[in-house]
């Protein structure tokens, strides 16, 4: 097979070079798809390692806020296109690191073209406000001003666009970063560091470290010379980041986990429903933050929605995300694969019925991967496991409503509160759940898993710090404020 040639050893970026660890280790990387491919080899970093690019960070801070905001974005401009041209490699590389299909992994990168381009063009805008002094011969404004150096962590199910999506508005509003990417997807990481690397960005304005997260990852979050952190990730880790964070004082933001829920009403579109709890529940193996997991249905429609759903998820194939036939690739390793099987068992145990899936794909090219058949379960209430735990898998919930009201309810009986979704076709039941609903994402008639890369994102309740990504409120994060005011 192709891949054993393409098996490489990835370096961590640390002031303008690709330097090894001095450790002299490395991890490896496999395709959750076989796990007896090798994706590659990235450094397992020591905190000597660490040391060294957090203050390459620390160093050259001084000169990149001095540049104009508008040569910043030019350097970004110049990444996109690089990552534009290296598209191909790097969405085949994400698939083959992590699993996900190809044409979502080609969306991906391209998402993160453009997200690059979006901050790339802050260069250009408005970065204050004239505020009305109640001195007449003043003059008040305000001027944004970088923070300094920014940590960046990221979990692996979106290995180029949640990477993008903190690291650019970070360097275009002035800020020098130091990111450690999850060791499931970094040499994905690498190839798109390597497309910023190439790009020309001054020394130690961005450095990659690759390693242990519970060394690395930790290493970097206590750092005395770090000024603001960016986490995305688990629950558990991301508790870890807030308590370092705020014993020191510093920023931080954190975007977590989710449960997120779609409800479908009696008047809804059930078609439309269905495709849209496919696309949201099963898309990327369910390994979504976004990903609906639990659908709230009103009692006159359930067996309608419950017996085209089945029918429609019959349909899905699943294998290597490579493969052009493929709808749904494995799960992303092997642990999150347990995770997936250890919920479907407790979730039988629990009392709810797997009518659909849940299964084990064995024989031939699935024995060597993490291959789960999509999982529908019926008969679940609010206060299950599977109805309340994030699972991150392809793992959907019916549970039955009375009406609108108790719907809501349930939508929010959990401790998250990321994304949530309703099918309507009544102005006064989307105006409900719009009031309603507990969550950061409110979409109506639209799948729970969207986003648009210029609009604020991110959760309430225990799905976030209540901070906002993407969009002008990245601004909010990565700048402080400064109120100038001058006497004539
Ligand atoms: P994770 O285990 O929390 O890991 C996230 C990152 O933290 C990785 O880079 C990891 O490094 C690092 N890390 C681990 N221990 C650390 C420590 N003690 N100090 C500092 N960093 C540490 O999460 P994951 O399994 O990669 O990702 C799945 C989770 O991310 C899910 O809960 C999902 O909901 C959430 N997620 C949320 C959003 C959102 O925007 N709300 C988006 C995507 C995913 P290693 O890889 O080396 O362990
Ligand atoms: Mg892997």
């Amino acid at each position: 097979m192709q891949t054993v040639t393409k098996e490489k050893t990835y370096k961590n970026f640390i002031n303008n070079e690709w330097v090894e660890s001095l450790s002299q280790e490395t991890i490896k990387s496999i395709s959750p798809a076989n796990k007896e491919e090798v994706v590659g080899y990235v450094q397992n970093s020591t905190k000597a390692d660490l040391e060294e690019a957090v203050q390459a960070a620390d160093q050259a801070k001084k000169e990149w806020r001095k540049l104009g905001q508008a040569q910043r974005g030019q350097l970004l401009f110049k990444t996109a296109n690089i990552i534009e041209e290296n598209l191909d490699d790097i969405a085949e590389t994400m698939t083959r690191e992590m699993g996900k299909t190809l044409p979502e992994a080609k969306g991906e990168t391209a998402r993160g073209v453009a997200i690059l381009r979006y901050y790339a063009g802050e260069g250009m805008r408005t970065d204050g406000d004239v505020i009305p002094s109640s001195d007449k011969d003043a003059l008040m404004f305000t001027r944004r001003v970088p923070l300094g150096v920014v940590g960046v962590i990221t979990p692996w199910n979106f290995p180029v666009a949640i990477p993008i999506w903190k690291i650019a508005p970070a360097l275009v509003y002035g800020n020098t970063v130091v990111f450690k990417p999850a060791t499931e997807s970094a040499v994905t990481a690498a190839k798109v560091v390597a497309c910023f690397a190439e790009a020309g960005f001054p020394k130690g304005v961005l450095n990659f470290i690759t390693g242990s997260g519970s060394i690395i990852g930790q290493s970097l979050i206590d750092h005395p010379l770090l000024n603001a952190i960016t986490f995305t990730g688990s629950e558990g880790v991301g508790a870890v980041v807030a308590k370092s964070a705020a014993e020191r004082g510093i920023k931080f933001q954190l975007e977590m986990g989710g449960k997120n829920p779609v409800i479908v009403t009696k008047d809804a579109d059930i078609d439309a429903a269905v495709e849209a709890v496919i696309s949201g529940g099963l898309r990327s193996t369910g390994q979504k933050c976004t990903a609906s997991s639990r659908v709230i249905i009103e009692t006159e429609v359930y067996d309608s929605f419950k017996e085209k759903l089945v029918q429609e998820v019959k349909k899905i194939t699943v294998g290597n995300g490579l493969n052009e036939e493929t709808w749904m690739g494995p799960c992303a390793s092997e642990s999150q694969y347990n995770t997936v099987l250890e919920y479907i068992q407790k979730g039988q145990e629990e009392g709810a019925s797997l009518i659909l899936g849940g299964e084990k794909l064995t024989g031939e090219e699935f024995d060597k991967g993490f291959y789960i058949t999509p999982a529908i379960f019926d008969d679940v209430s609010s206060d299950m496991a599977i109805a309340q735990e994030e699972i991150f898998g392809p793992v959907i919930a019916l549970i039955k409503a009375e009406n609108l009201e108790e719907a809501i309810q349930i939508a929010n009986d959990t401790k998250y509160g990321l994304s949530a979704s309703i099918f309507t076709t009544k102005i006064g039941s989307l105006l409900e759940f719009i009031d309603e609903i507990e969550a950061g994402l409110v979409r109506v008639n639209a799948e729970s898993a969207g986003v648009e890369l210029q609009a604020p994102f991110g959760g309430m309740k225990a799905s976030s710090t209540g901070s906002r990504e993407q969009g002008q409120a990245a601004k909010e994060f990565y700048t402080a404020i400064k109120t100038v005011f001058i006497k004539g």
